[in-house]
């Protein structure tokens, strides 16, 4: 039998170097002496960040992520400086497409909670009294957030039920049932709200109605991105980590996570070492977290319930993304994407359709049905002018068994797909666009499945379904114990949050009293 190699034990083990992964590691090295009770971090990729990077193209430096709230509070307690600039003039414009016409409409919406009531209830008079009645009522509902905590006691939850009355009421209504409430009739203001809904890459009808409007009112607070761009989040919280005295393994690929009876006793590698730690925080993608490396049949002992659930759970889309380069010549500024989002939309129920097609791993995007993101990053915190444009949902499909098996294919296929989503920009934002383009760098699902180790491609970790969030959510803290995996969030700020969620949880609520935020400074 061959012999197994083995480390020293450490204290805690972290699978997955992304920003779920390292907030975990630097929370634990900030609350423990590690000399003591040493923290390993475990990345299969050469450098840390996962889905949070910035790469370079010829004279091109391009971010994946484009856009965050204001994290300072989380940051300052990580110990970690990030130079953040917030994005000037509109937090979102919207072009609404009439597909049949082409004609174009712009939908301008500003940043900050009450300049954005001010703007739609002065502007859509009929329905001022009803917009402010959601406005208001969400806020309150997001403010309760502060007061929820992550593993409710009894006493605790009676409390809830008088502190955070907006969120009991509505933790498993969509987006569209609770919006309905409000009344709103003006066909503007439903697109509006339709469209921030759909940020979190489900359609209104079936995502949870406080995850958009989370991200909704603290992205009005105020829309940032880091000046030397988004790969100073791994840098800096990896600098630290490392400075307390954490261990980092990188190019390593955990294979197993061990148990003994219900505990869990550490991780094997693909190399086939072991290392054994009495805490293994899993930061990658849950299913394959449960399934592969832990085994549901090892769950299923100890809880039916939560195996099932891991079998249950769906993952959120997965996307396209095309970053590209443009020359000096073209005047970004002047068409006004010097502001966060810009939306090119056919409006109505495209996303619902476009959503439908996904499911059934087809690409429903046309002529008549298209939804885009687009971020001007330049503008905001310099650099050559470039362009981001976003596509969701874009299925997994045969995106990963082209670039395997037939990588013309798979190139062509990505270049059309480019083309397609080029031309409405070009069309309905951009006039004349491809004459300054320079550089085209194109992600697909098989991208996002390559780097995350997420076999979908899933760009937002689990789907916030009414099924899937709030008490009906696969646990942090799962049926092994010492096994703890921080998922289902959304974004850079909810990975970080993430991080020290579980901290919080492993030390008996030494660090948030068991909430489920920070204290808003
Ligand atoms: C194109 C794109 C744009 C986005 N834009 C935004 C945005 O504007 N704003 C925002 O807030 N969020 C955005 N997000 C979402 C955000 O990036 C993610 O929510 C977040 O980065 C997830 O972090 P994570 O650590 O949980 O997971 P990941 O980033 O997926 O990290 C998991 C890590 O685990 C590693 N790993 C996997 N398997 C193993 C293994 N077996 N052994 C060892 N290591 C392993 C992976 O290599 C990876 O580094 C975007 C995501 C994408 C893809």
């Amino acid at each position: 039998m061959n012999e197994i190699k083995t480390s020293k034990k450490k204290a805690l083990i972290v699978v997955g170097g992304g920003i779920t992964g390292l907030s975990t590691a630097l929370t634990w090295a900030i609350n423990h002496d590690v000399k003591k009770e040493p923290v390993l971090l475990i990345e299969k990729e050469p450098k840390t960040g996962g889905y949070v990077t910035s790469y370079e193209r010829e004279d091109y430096v391009f971010d994946t992520c484009q856009i965050i709230p204001n994290l300072s509070e989380i940051l300052e307690y990580l110990g970690v400086d990030i130079e953040l600039k917030s994005f000037k003039g509109y937090y979102m414009r919207i072009f609404l497409v009439n597909p049949d016409t082409e004609e174009v409409r712009v939908l301008e919406l500003p940043s900050g909670v009450e300049t954005f009531k001010k703007m739609l209830m002065e502007k859509y008079p009929n329905n001022a009294q009803e917009i402010r009645k959601f406005l208001d009522y969400s806020r309150a509902m997001y403010l309760e957030l502060f007061k929820l905590k992550m593993e409710p006691k009894f006493t605790e939850i009676l409390k809830m039920l008088v502190s955070c009355p907006k969120i009991v009421k509505n933790a498993s209504k969509t987006f569209k049932k609770y919006f309905e409430k409000f009344k709103i009739t003006e066909p503007d203001v439903i697109e509006i709200f339709n469209v921030f809904a759909e940020f979190s890459a489900i359609p209104s009808e079936q995502v949870v109605a406080i995850v958009p409007l989370s991200a909704m009112n603290s992205l009005l607070d105020g829309a940032f991105r880091p000046t030397k761009g988004f790969i100073e989040f791994p840098k800096k919280i990896e600098e630290r980590y490392l400075s307390l005295g954490g261990e980092l393994r990188l190019k390593t690929k955990v294979e197993k996570i061990l148990v003994e009876k219900d505990q869990v006793k550490g991780v094997r590698l693909s190399d086939g070492e072991e290392i054994y730690s009495d805490y293994v925080v899993t930061t990658v993608d849950p299913k394959v977290a449960m399934k592969d490396m832990v085994g549901l049949d090892i769950i299923r002992q100890y809880n039916k319930k939560y195996a099932d659930k891991v079998e249950k759970v769906k993952m959120s889309t997965s996307s396209m993304n095309l970053s590209i380069g443009l020359d000096d010549e073209i005047d970004l500024a002047g068409l006004g994407l010097d502001c966060g989002y810009n939306v090119i939309t056919t409006g109505g129920d495209t996303y619902d359709r476009l959503f439908e097609a996904y499911e059934k791993g087809q690409i429903a995007f046309s002529d008549k049905l298209f939804h885009i993101g687009v971020v001007c990053p330049s503008l905001t915190t310099g650099g050559r002018p470039n362009i981001i444009v976003r596509i969701t949902p874009m299925a997994l499909a045969d995106w990963a068994e082209l670039r395997e098996k037939n990588y013309k294919k798979y190139t062509e296929k990505k270049e059309k797909w480019a083309e397609f989503f080029i031309d409405k920009v070009e069309k309905y934002l951009i006039p004349d666009l491809r004459k300054h383009i320079l550089v085209i760098d194109i992600s697909t699902p098989a991208t996002y499945a390559r780097y995350s180790g997420s076999p979908s491609g899933a760009v937002y970790d689990m789907a916030p379904y009414p099924n899937n969030f709030g008490r009906t959510r696969l646990k942090m803290r799962t049926p092994i114990k010492g096994l703890f995996q921080p998922k289902f969030v959304h974004g850079v700020f909810g990975c970080l949050l993430a991080g020290i969620q579980v901290n919080d949880m492993i030390l008996d609520r030494k660090i948030m009293n068991g909430n489920a935020r920070m204290p808003k400074s």
